[in-house]
């Protein structure tokens, strides 16, 4: 138990509060439940037990880690780099700094990729993998799929390999560094081109949330002038990958993007969008004619 036996030492209710307290003074909404994460992960207790020990304090070891974690949340670093780890779908994926955070749009590519899909095998290519959320969903969801995950950034990929690793998919995966969609040595095997690639214009980068602007790596999240470099990139690349009937599956920025990109290519007819929480489009599939 990282509890101590110091009854000088504030305990865990005082503790608590202070933290909740710094951090929705910094500005952060969700002040109180991020307090209790912090809490437990600097503790390593669960949080039954932050609850059942409101009365004992922290060992000096355990508040020392509190006080930077908390330090590092009031400067603005996400709480998922801090944890070290971040939810999506049923999962629970490792994620750092120069790794885009799964976000719960992206979800929405995933349930869209296998509501299109068949149940039995096939082979996909995940462009821009970042966690590797997307192709470790489909992988589990779809036991006899093969997917190609290529990824610009060297950190983002080497946690990719660590959440496949972890999740028992690295047999039925191959992970590529990519620094274009142009660059894979991949021919026409897949099934599915899915990609959540950067899409933010580059002038809007300086405008997002101080925690995504300041800490999440810009190579995932700057798509160009128009932010649509990737998507013209990835209509280019695709029919080399995929074969004819081919599925191609993107997440969107906006709804001006989703409208250019529509009838972008007379190799692909549009199939259908998905609008996400606040009604943008966010997902498109196309279909390949060959
Ligand atoms: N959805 C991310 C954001 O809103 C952007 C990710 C991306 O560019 N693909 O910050």
């Amino acid at each position: 138990m990282p509890l101590s036996a110091n009854v000088a030492a504030p305990p865990l209710r005082a503790l608590r509060s202070a933290a909740r307290e710094r951090l929705s003074q910094a500005g952060i909404q969700n002040a109180a439940q991020e307090a209790d994460w912090l809490l437990c992960h600097a503790s390593g207790l669960s949080a039954a037990a932050l609850l059942a020990h409101q009365d004992s304090p922290l060992d000096e070891a355990a508040q020392k880690r509190l006080e930077l974690e908390l330090h590092r949340r009031e400067n603005g670093e996400p709480i998922q780099y801090i944890l070290g780890s971040a939810p999506f779908r049923d999962l629970e994926l490792e994620v750092g700094p120069g790794v885009l955070v799964p976000r719960p749009e992206t979800e929405l590519l995933v349930d869209l990729a296998l509501s299109l899909l068949p149940d039995d095998g096939f082979v996909f290519m995940d462009w821009g993998t970042g966690s590797g959320c997307i192709a470790a969903s489909i992988l589990l969801e779809r036991p006899r799929a093969f997917g190609f995950l290529a990824e610009r950034n060297p950190k983002a990929l080497s946690c990719a390999w660590r959440n496949l690793r972890r999740l028992g998919l690295l047999g039925r995966a191959l992970l590529i560094h990519s620094r274009t969609p142009g660059d894979l040595p991949v021919g026409a095997e897949c099934d599915l081109v899915v990609s959540n690639p950067p899409y933010i214009p580059t002038e809007a980068v300086g405008g997002l949330m101080r925690d995504v602007r300041d800490f999440e790596p810009r190579m995932a999240l700057d798509g160009g002038a128009d932010g649509m470099d990737c998507y013209r990139a990835l209509f280019g690349a695709a029919p080399l990958w995929l074969k004819p009937g081919g599925l191609l599956l993107l997440e969107m920025g906006d709804a001006h993007q989703a409208e250019r990109m529509k009838g972008h290519s007379s190799k692909f007819d549009f199939l259908r969008s998905v609008l996400d929480f606040s009604a943008i489009p966010r997902c498109m599939a196309w279909r390949y004619r060959g």
